[in-house]
């Protein structure tokens, strides 16, 4: 019997290089396309295309074909130091949006059935997150729309775009919004990286101090790359929902916490000292009724399991630096 096929958009970044991972392991063929080869590991595709999705000649060239499934995470993302300076907003919402438009068109034009779409829970409004006792990113709270960034607003943009190839042309795309993934091979330094990462390397380089960007009082949380990916699938899958659905962990921690679990991982004892740096909403935490309802299951949030596994291979890569 022939091999399923699978492109993924983005596979040389985090979240793709991993679900390549995955789909080998489940016996598809796998296509991957990206700017870039995955950072840290080899990819695991068997067909790996440099190229920029912003180029329809080039989306033209690698959706060639009716794959069985197609993954969409190509976008210009970063951490709160790339998305909530302003300094790149232009690039961010320019880029992808360009992406987005590029696939659906020739999605449609080859007669996929369904691209799975990497949304985020940037698209929720600002006003529901101001406080940690009452934050709220069910999935229908999402408008009226007030998203802190303008990342936020491209991919909320997009999530609109995706529904109308579902109404239009009778397409099945499916949209989960991640909330903050996280675990190893993914950035760890040079700007780009998320909070888990940026603490994991804070604390392994550390003797004495800890920088905390704020007063360390954001709540956040965070979500295994493992699960994450194996939601992804699963509801890619799922033939019945086709509204936007979070995939997330429901456990908040505050990053003062998120140092905490660090130092007692790493075994260290550390200062910490706050200084001022970009901050983004004041809360957010996933929300999971809908997912569990759709799925039957709630990702797991077992934090320190993954921020243990994330340390241990952040230590490597800085020991490998040195
Ligand atoms: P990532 O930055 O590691 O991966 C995105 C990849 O897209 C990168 O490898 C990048 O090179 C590629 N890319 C960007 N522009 C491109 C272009 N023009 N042509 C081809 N490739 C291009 O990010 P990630 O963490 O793996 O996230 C994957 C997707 O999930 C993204 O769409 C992101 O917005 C979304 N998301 C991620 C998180 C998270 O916590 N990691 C949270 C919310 C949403």
């Amino acid at each position: 019997m022939e091999s399923k096929t699978a492109l993924v958009l983005g596979a040389g970044g985090f979240i793709g290089s991993h679900l390549v991972k995955k789909l080998k392991e489940e016996g598809f063929w796998v296509r991957g396309v990206d700017l870039k080869y995955p950072e840290y590991w080899n990819s695991y595709a068997d067909d790996f295309i440099i190229g920029d999705l912003r180029n329809k000649e080039i989306v033209e060239k690698v959706l060639n074909k009716r794959f069985d499934e197609v993954y969409q995470l190509a976008a210009d993302m970063g951490g709160a130091g790339y998305i909530n300076s302003g300094d790149n907003d232009a690039e961010v919402m320019g880029n992808s949006i360009l992406i987005n438009v590029n696939v659906l068109k020739r999605a449609e034009q080859v007669g996929i059935r369904s691209v799975f779409f990497s949304s985020t829970a940037c698209v929720y409004p600002e006003y529901n997150q101001m406080d940690p006792g009452s934050i709220n990113t069910r999935e229908d709270t999402v408008y009226p729309a007030a998203p802190d960034t303008e990342y936020g607003w491209e991919k909320l943009f997009s999530e609109r775009l995706y529904l109308a190839y579902n109404r239009n042309y009778g397409m099945k795309n499916k949209i989960a919004r991640y909330h903050n993934v996280y675990g190893p091979y993914g950035t760890w330094d040079g700007g780009k990286e998320k909070a888990p990462a940026a603490i994991c390397r804070k604390v392994a380089k550390a003797t004495d101090e800890i920088e905390i960007w704020g007063n360390g009082e954001q709540h956040r949380s965070f979500l295994y790359i493992d699960e994450a990916v194996k939601a992804t699938v699963d509801f890619y899958r799922e033939e019945n929902y086709f509204e936007p659905i979070n995939i997330g962990s429901e456990r908040n921690v505050s990053i003062n916490e998120l140092v905490d679990i660090v130092c007692i991982i790493a075994n260290k004892k550390l200062n910490k000292k706050y200084v001022a740096g970009p901050l983004g909403v004041h809360a957010r935490t996933s929300h999971n009724d809908l997912i569990t309802k759709v799925l039957g299951y709630r990702p797991s949030e077992d934090l320190e399991y993954g921020i243990s596994e994330t340390y241990k291979w952040i230590s490597s890569q800085i020991n490998n630096v040195k």
